[in-house]
Order: structure tokens, then C-alpha cells, then sequence
């Protein structure tokens, strides 16, 4: 639900939502920041990685966020925000300082990781940062992640300002996903198709809509990756108000 009417979002907030307190705030590069919130309504809370969480972020905006981390057991949350500038909830996660209240809806969602795969491969945007530090943390037992996102050209060190284990970060150049596509092909491990046909490696592709079809077309049709190990989620696409 992107956007409501207000009075609507004000009847529909309280039955639903959670109430937190911004608790830190830690602006990690000029547009990349990481906030954590708390709250006694979050206690007890049962959160995967890979799950979202929704934040109103104006009168009638409601948008999605990936907990790159979750402790349900002192009630606390934390997201790393892409500041990209060009709407509401971009507006809204600059503005938020130590003591700004924040209402959280959820956990939901099912894009989470492959119990039984050996490799997972993350690749994604600036959006997917705290979603692979979480995958990160949550590997099953024996498994192991790897994997890039795919930065504007200066960015080449955010995903070890993340905290994310993922050591690829691809300068974008030209057409979105170029970079990313390039990255694979330079490790042939990740694309053996006996590993990837018998449930060993299994790709999550998350951010920008049309990089995700595209790669997704790519593994599939030219690199022979079954459907099946490859899982998608789209976090924004070009001129679409939330997702
Ligand atoms: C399940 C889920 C989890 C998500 N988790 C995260 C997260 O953890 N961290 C995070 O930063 N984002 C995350 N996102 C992405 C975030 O919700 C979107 O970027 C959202 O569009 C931001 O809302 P907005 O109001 O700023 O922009 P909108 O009003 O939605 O869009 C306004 C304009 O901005 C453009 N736009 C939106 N996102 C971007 C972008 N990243 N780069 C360039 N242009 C953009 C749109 O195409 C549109 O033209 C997630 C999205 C989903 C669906």
C-alpha cells in the first residue's frame, strides 16, 4: 500500500503499526545512512533475514524497508537507508535524527534465504546493502554467501560500510546491471549449472526492477541456470511511486 488517503492511514496506523524510537544515527557516506530504532513493541517479534518491514513516511506514503538486523529480544531494528533523493521516503529517512518516533509495520515477506543451498550469490543495488548484511549474518550453518553490488563510481566501499561480507562492489557504467552481469562472468564458479540444477547455488537478485528481468534472462536463457535457482525481488523500478 504505497500511498493511501491520510485519514485512512490515520485510522489503519495504530491497529497495525509498532511504536519505536530512533535510537541511532549513523551517516555512513553522504547518501547512504544507517538507523537503528527501539521499542517495547518489538520485543518478541520473529524476524528472518530478508524479511521487510513498512514505514509511514508522510501523510499518505507508506514505504518498504530491509532490516539489516533484528533483535527482538531487547526490541530493536535497524535499516540502512539509500538516500537517492526523489521522493518521500528518501525525504523522510534524511530527516530522521536521535528521538524521532517512527511507526513499523510488519516484519513480512518470504524472500529469505535457501535452507538447504551450499552457496548463496547476493547481487543487487545500493538498496539491497542492508538486506545482504542480514543474509549475511544468517547463513545456515555450512553455507556461504557471495556475491556484489553494483555502486555509482566512488561508492566502491560501501558495502564493507555496511558491514556486508560481500567484498564486489562493480562501478555502474552505462546501461544499470552491465557492471553486475560483468561481475559473474568473472567468476565462472558461481555459474557452474550441475551446482546450481542440484539446489548447491542459489542467486537472490534484489534492487532495481529492470536489472533484476534483465539478469534474471541472462542466468536463465544464456547461462543455463535453472528458474528455480534463481529468486528476485524488486526494491524500486524507474518512475514507480513504491513498491
Ligand atoms: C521489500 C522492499 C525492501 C526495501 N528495502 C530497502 C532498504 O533496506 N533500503 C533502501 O534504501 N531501500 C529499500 N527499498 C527500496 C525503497 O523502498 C524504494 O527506493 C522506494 O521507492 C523509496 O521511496 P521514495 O518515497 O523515496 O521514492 P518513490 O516515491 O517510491 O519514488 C520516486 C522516484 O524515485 C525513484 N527511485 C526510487 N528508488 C530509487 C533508487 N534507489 N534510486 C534511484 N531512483 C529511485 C522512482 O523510480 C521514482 O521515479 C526496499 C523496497 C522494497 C519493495
Amino acid at each position: 500500500m504505497p500511498e493511501v488517503p491520510a485519514v485512512l492511514a490515520n485510522v489503519m496506523e495504530p491497529w497495525f503499526a509498532r511504536s519505536a524510537n530512533v535510537t541511532a544515527v549513523e551517516d555512513l557516506a553522504p547518501r547512504l545512512k544507517r538507523v537503528r530504532f527501539e521499542g517495547s513493541a518489538l520485543r518478541g517479534v520473529r524476524f528472518h533475514a530478508g524479511q521487510e518491514v513498512e514505514f509511514r513516511v508522510s501523510e499518505t506514503a507508506f514505504r518498504h524497508y530491509t532490516p539489516s538486523a533484528f533483535d527482538g529480544t531487547q526490541g530493536a531494528l535497524e535499516v540502512l537507508f539509500f538516500l537517492h533523493g526523489h521522493g518521500p521516503g528518501s525525504t523522510w529517512a534524511s530527516g530522521l535524527r536521535e528521538g524521532t518516533r517512527a511507526n513499523v509495520l510488519g516484519p513480512g515477506g518470504r524472500f529469505t534465504l535457501d535452507p538447504f543451498a551450499a552457496t548463496h550469490v547476493l547481487l543487487g543495488d545500493e538498496t539491497s546493502l542492508g538486506l545482504f548484511s542480514a543474509m549475511g549474518r544468517s547463513l545456515p550453518p555450512g553455507s556461504r554467501a557471495v556475491g556484489a553490488v553494483e555502486v555509482e563510481p566512488g561508492c566502491e566501499r560501501w558495502p564493507a560500510l555496511a558491514g556486508s561480507l560481500l567484498d564486489g562492489a562493480p562501478r555502474r557504467a552505462g546501461k544499470r546491471g552491465e557492471a553486475l552481469r560483468r561481475w559473474v562472468e568473472e567468476h565462472p564458479a558461481w555459474l557452474d549449472k550441475r551446482r546450481a540444477h542440484n539446489g548447491d547455488t542459489v542467486f537472490y537478485l534484489a534492487g532495481h526492477a529492470g536489472t533484476l528481468v534483465e539478469l534474471r534472462r541472462w542466468l536463465v536463457e544464456e547461462r543455463g541456470i535453472p528458474r528455480r535457482a534463481v529468486r528476485s525481488k524488486a526494491y524500486w523500478a524507474d518512475g514507480k511511486r513504491g513498491l
